[in-house]
């Protein structure tokens, strides 16, 4: 596959999805649920069905509606399913990474998908290739789904209250008692499905009811589509099971910070999920409206990066009264193509993705509000475009605080060495994009947009923008080094 276009963002995680519910085409459900999910992964989509005697998976590359179709979902039968859009944030976007991983354990079948990126992969890969275990992938998802297959009391000691749970339960509890870093997993097996959130709830994870049983999703926008009600967020530690017998809830015991990503505020969520009870789009006008009070500016209209920045574009505009309109037409389907440009389209760089609204643009002084800038690579561009279509200032407004740090949770967001904020000030920053005046969000403000010291928001990972990271950080993974690592003799 070819990415002919690259933007300049933070890219996801993955999506995971799961649901049971006897009698009704579980499959189909699934389909729907990824469907919803697709902007958190496009490289991949799978899903993975079980009947209560075998289970059965489809995967392939793609987006859900290239790898899916009545032929190939027909064989999918069952009451209960996992599903899975992949964005690799580990390990190539080859075939044999895309998820579910399904396979056979001496208690049936296991599928399991996986949302985030685990901080002790070499540690855990060398404890399962000590025990004899076999890899395929270069994936910390598989890693976990071979962990899970092993004897209920490979990975740690069970307690002795923890034997009235049943084998998959214990096998799951003895994961995350060692597993570090960020997941949320939806996992099936033979009769049930569980749902699995890492202790810092760093990545999202949350139960609705549907006609005739439940489902886990990582955005609630999933639940809506597929006509289902939300319930609640899956806890930072919580194992949910969900079988004949309805919901059970067990907790890992731990004493790590609630810190889920807050990003998924600024870039990654759909506008219409909710999170910690609030509507991702309001979150961002929050955003924006913060941005503004704290980098003022003097313009005749504001425009917004479309669609991400869509949001943040009218919160600074409700809070300056500077009117708000659109500049920018974005070509919706021009993100993926197998086609590459030729040079001379290539040239025309922006405009292949972004058009110009110039009437509502020539002879304007301009405030371009976006989500985020990761590299800096298209800011300039768009800037030159805006200036082009006759804009007299260009003011750049950026809703999140500057990015200095690599994430390892999870985020495809760049290194050090590629990161703009890392390595250049803000003029420089400025002078690099060509704006008139730039300014970003405060990490404080970001943090009270998103309503951190709420009694009920608290606990957000900033640490792209501030470094503070919310776990320990190997040494190894600061560096470039980490696939050198994968392939060269660490990890035995
Ligand atoms: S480092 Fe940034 S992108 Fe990664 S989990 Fe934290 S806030 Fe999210």
């Amino acid at each position: 596959m070819t990415l002919a276009f690259t933007d300049d963002k933070p890219h996801d995680e993955c999506g995971v999805f799961g649901v049971y519910a006897p009698g009704r085409d579980v499959a189909r459900l699934t389909f729907f649920g990824l469907y919803a999910l697709q902007h958190r992964g496009q490289e991949a989509a799978g899903i993975a069905t079980s009947d209560g005697k075998s289970a059965y998976l489809h995967k392939d590359v793609g987006l859900v509606s290239q790898v899916f179709n009545e032929a190939n979902m027909k064989p999918l039968i069952g009451s209960h399913a996992i599903g899975h859009n992949r964005y690799s944030t580990t390990g190539s976007s080859l075939l044999r990474n895309a998820q579910p991983f399904l396979i056979e354990t001496i208690d049936g079948p296991l599928g399991v998908s996986h949302n985030g990126n685990l901080t002790n992969t070499l540690e855990l890969r060398k404890m399962l290739l000590e025990r004899g275990g076999g890899l395929q992938s270069t994936s910390d998802s598989e890693i976990m789904t071979l962990m899970l297959a092993a004897p209920v009391d490979a990975w740690s000691e069970l307690k002795s209250n923890e034997s009235n749970l049943d084998r998959w339960q214990q096998r799951i509890l003895g994961l995350m008692r060692v597993a570090k870093g960020a997941y949320s997993l939806a996992i099936l097996t033979r009769d049930a499905i569980y749902g699995a959130r890492d202790a810092n709830g760093l990545r999202p994870l949350c139960l609705g009811k549907l006609e005739g049983g439940y489902m886990i999703a990582s955005e609630t926008s999933a639940l809506f589509t597929i006509g289902a009600e939300f319930v609640r967020e899956i806890e930072p530690g919580e194992i949910i099971k969900i079988d004949a017998h309805g919901i059970t809830s067990i907790k890992l015991e731990h004493d790590a910070p609630k810190a889920l990503c807050s990003f998924e505020y600024v870039y990654f969520a759909r506008p219409d999920s909710v999170m910690e009870g609030q509507v991702i789009h309001d979150v961002r006008q929050r955003l924006g409206r913060q941005l503004a009070k704290e980098a003022p500016v003097v313009a005749d209209v504001v425009i917004a990066v479309p669609d991400s920045a869509t949001p943040h574009g009218i919160g600074f505009a409700l809070e300056t009264g500077i009117p708000y309109t659109e500049g920018l037409i974005k070509n919706r389907y021009i993100g993926r193509t197998f086609i590459q440009p030729d040079q001379s389209l290539r040239e025309l760089g922006m405009q292949l993705k972004y058009n110009p609204l110039r009437a509502n643009l020539e002879g304007k002084r301009i405030v371009l509000v976006d989500d985020s800038i990761v590299r800096g690579t298209t800011s300039g561009p768009l800037v030159q475009l805006v200036r082009d279509a006759g804009a007299i200032e260009v003011h750049v407004r950026v809703a999140s605080p500057m990015i200095k740090h690599p994430c390892f949770m999870g985020v495809d967001m760049a290194t050090y060495g590629q990161l703009i904020a890392h390595n250049k000030t803000l003029e420089e920053i400025r002078v690099h994009i060509g704006a008139d005046s730039l300014a970003y969000l405060s990490v404080g403000g970001l943090k009270n947009a998103i309503g951190e010291g709420s009694s009920l928001h608290h606990g957000h990972c900033t640490a792209c923008f501030s470094g503070e990271y919310p776990i320990d950080i190997p040494a190894w993974l600061f560096g470039d080094t980490r696939d050198q690592a994968l392939f060269e003799g660490s990890l035995t």
